[in-house]
């Protein structure tokens, strides 16, 4: 697939994560299958980040993009009942901005706190999930440090305030790899077969093997709140965390 291309579509969203509304041509259409693009800005889903919701404009009609399934290639699901634009024909993708800045916000602010609880208490990741605004991450962490709600809570406010650039390159798989700490989770989850990784580095706090759409720096992700940590298992703690606007 590699990273610039899935299927017969060309994503626009890797290279520029702001991208809201650009022009394509319809490859494929129909009710069951879905919508198929020459280009597509529309966040597929992948590495816990959901996908995005849009519209389709074409001809004075709107046709609601409501998720995406990922196979050979990269189907757009269309709100039922939606007419489906022709095959061949031009048409203006548009990403909902509110939908996708706040996934934007919210899986960085992940990374800053998986950068932090990783820096300061050596724990590794070993799941997650967000929505827009919210979201949880698993840590490998035997022992609860004391006041670690509040401490982690202080600690991602601070590198939000730093307002750290978040990098976005892509390396050979050999050169990813040999980064040191690049996998930060428990278990490798880059495929075997691919050759090259995508890079998101939070300049001097983190750096991650991801396929995600980020902020350009932390200051954009806002205040962050650390709402529970729970335990769950012996060595695992869920941190709950959402954004405060
Ligand atoms: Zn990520």
């Amino acid at each position: 697939m590699g990273v610039t291309h899935h299927g017969r579509t060309h994503r626009l969203d890797l290279a520029d994560p702001t991208l809201r509304e650009w022009e394509c041509t319809v490859l494929h259409a129909d009710p069951e299958q879905g919508i198929v693009l020459d280009r597509s800005a529309f966040y597929p889903g992948g590495g816990g980040q959901p996908p995005d919701h849009g519209v389709l404009l074409w001809q004075g009609v709107q046709t609601r993009i409501v998720g995406t399934r990922k196979g050979d290639d990269l189907w757009l699901i269309p709100a039922e009942g939606d007419p489906l634009p022709p095959v061949g024909s031009t048409v203006t993708g548009a990403v909902e901005d509110e939908r996708r800045t706040r996934l934007m916000r919210t899986h960085s602010g992940l990374h800053v706190l998986c950068g932090v609880v990783f820096r300061d208490f050596g724990a590794l990741v070993t799941g997650g999930n967000m929505e827009p605004g919210e979201a949880r991450m698993d840590f490998n962490l035997p022992e609860v440090p004391a006041d670690f709600k509040a401490r982690i809570e202080e600690l991602v406010n601070a590198e939000v305030a730093a307002d750290r650039s978040v990098v976005v390159r892509v390396l050979p798989r050999v050169e990813a790899l040999a980064l040191p700490d690049i996998i930060r989770t428990q278990s490798n989850l880059i495929p075997p077969d691919e050759q090259e990784v995508r890079i998101v580095d939070i300049v001097g706090l983190d750096v991650q093997a991801d396929g995600g759409t980020h902020v350009a720096s932390t200051g954009h992700i806002g205040k962050v709140q650390v709402v529970k940590v729970e335990s769950k298992g012996r060595a695992n703690r869920r941190v709950r965390i959402r954004l405060v606007d």
